[in-house]
């Protein structure tokens, strides 16, 4: 490249620099290259397939409106990825503290599965990478596999089984399920089946890590080490997806997604509702979330809390050789304790404190004592808008199409708008999303409907029966 070639690319660098600003400028620009100026085009080159497609999809104006300045002649600017070593620089490796995590472990002793797969390697590893930290309890060890749960299950295997290089199968696997069923667990049983084995790296990270780690990376001007961290991963979990706001982190987290997918890289995601019920998010990051496979976790059946009770309880026999629960005992508890994973973990913790602070066994009429307090009223069931289109449609004898077209007849309306109204009364989903998904209707047309109903329930008995009896039939 000639001298004046040289000091154009520097003024042009000059320009980007004043006009995105410096923050921007060494987050995206700093390691773009000129590679060559051919008449009416300019060829860059950036280290990484990523930045090329976060520069296009920001920056393509504003680099070629700088080339203009110094070239009028400039139509056109193309980036490519440079093929040089320093691409996929390989993640360093920091020597294993053993032991790293099973001093915090909470109770647990690893079982003899994990020990096998090494915990302390895999976690070291595992966090230098910026990893959110591993339960290492949380294996597929430990996971109990039921009805409600077997497809997600079979799924998370899979991805935990792939290797490098393998065809994904399907990206994302997006899993969903209320509070304590099991989310958590199944991705850092894959997390940690999918490290152990040194050829793979699997990052878990909450959703909230993410975004702290990437608006800390920003701040420290670090956004790249971070992203080309990213680009080291074979397999990207991120868990509570339900709690990533905020639009530059959605915008960043959608780039990640969709370069991570286009380059083959397994993506694994759980939250507490469909990718659909996302709310805050782009409906870009929807539709690309729900373009994998998405599996929902139901609640855990009765045989299944048993299983998860009696795997706690082996799991505390590790520790506490004489700690013993009778089979009357598990079965009550799995009978009652119905919420969620997290109380019968809860429950089998506090027949064990009770049992060895008063070193007495554990019996039937003190399990009942010392979990009262966890045994709730039935949860309500999680209901679905789908549920309430479909049963509404049912009852009124008009399909579910009618109810989210914009036919005004009669016949179609009411059962339209008391659709809307149990929408609103009986799902946390808010006006706007209930507008969407009645057919992109506007937030004010939904709280026209449910005002109506509200008032009419009031004075006609006969529309307040009918409502009665769809609740009835959501609910049972
Ligand atoms: P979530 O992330 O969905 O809120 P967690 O994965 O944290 O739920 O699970 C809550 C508790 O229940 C944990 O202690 C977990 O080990 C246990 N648990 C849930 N489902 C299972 C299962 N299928 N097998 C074993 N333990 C389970
Ligand atoms: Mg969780």
């Amino acid at each position: 490249m000639t001298n004046v070639e040289q000091d154009r690319w520097s003024r042009v660098k000059g320009r980007l620099r004043s006009s995105v600003g410096e923050d921007v400028y060494s987050s995206w620009f700093a390691r773009m290259d000129l590679e060559s100026v051919q008449d009416e085009s300019v060829h860059l080159s950036v280290p990484t397939r990523f930045l090329k497609s976060w520069i296009q999809a920001h920056y393509a104006e504003r680099v070629l409106t700088c080339w203009q300045a110094e070239m009028p002649q400039v139509h056109r600017v193309d980036v490519t990825v440079r093929t040089a070593m320093r691409v996929n620089a390989p993640v360093k490796e920091v020597a294993a503290p053993v032991e790293a995590r099973r001093s915090e472990g909470r109770d647990g002793r690893p079982s003899s599965e994990l020990r096998a797969t090494a915990i302390a390697p895999v976690s070291a590893t595992h966090e230098a990478l910026g990893g959110s930290p591993l339960d290492p309890r949380l294996t597929f060890g430990s996971f109990v596999v039921g009805r409600s749960n077997t497809l997600a299950h079979a799924a998370a295997r899979q991805v935990a089984e792939g290797r490098r290089g393998d065809s994904v199968m399907f990206n994302p696997l997006y899993i969903h399920a209320g509070v304590g069923l099991g989310k958590t667990h199944l991705l850092q049983a894959v997390t940690w089946a999918g490290n152990s084995g040194a050829e793979r790296k699997v990052l878990y990270l909450t959703a909230e890590k993410f975004m702290y780690g990437f608006v800390a990376a920003l701040k420290t001007q670090t956004a790249l080490a971070f992203k080309e961290a990213l680009r080291g991963i074979d397999v990207l979990v991120i868990d509570d997806m339900q709690f990533l706001q905020g639009k530059t982190t959605q915008a960043e987290f959608c780039h990640t997604l969709n370069a991570l997918i286009d380059a083959g890289r397994q993506v694994v995601i759980a939250a507490d509702r469909p990718p659909a019920d996302l709310e805050s998010l782009d409906e870009r990051v929807r539709s690309r979330l729900a373009g994998g496979l998405v599996v929902e976790m139901g609640s855990l059946g009765e045989e299944l809390r048993l299983g998860i009770l009696k795997s706690r309880v082996a799991a505390a026999r590790a520790h506490h050789a004489t700690f013993e629960v009778p089979l009357p005992v598990l079965d009550y508890l799995a009978r009652t304790i119905t919420h969620n994973g997290r109380d019968l973990e809860g429950a089998i913790n506090r027949l064990l404190a009770h049992s060895k602070l008063n070193a007495t066994p554990v019996t039937l009429e003190m399990a009942e004592r010392e979990v009262r307090d966890l045994i709730r009223p039935m949860e309500p069931k999680r209901i679905k808008i789908e549920d309430i289109q479909r049963v509404v449609a049912r009852q009124y004898n008009v399909s579910r199409s009618d109810l989210l077209s914009s036919r005004r007849t009669a016949n179609v309306v009411r059962p339209r708008q008391v659709a809307m109204y149990l929408a609103k009364t009986l799902t946390l989903r808010s006006l706007p999303e209930i507008g969407r998904r009645f057919g992109g209707r506007d937030h004010t047309t939904v709280l026209h409907a449910v005002r109506k109903i509200e008032a009419l329930v009031g004075k006609d008995v006969a529309l307040q029966d009918e409502v009665e009896s769809l609740k009835r039939q959501l609910q049972e």
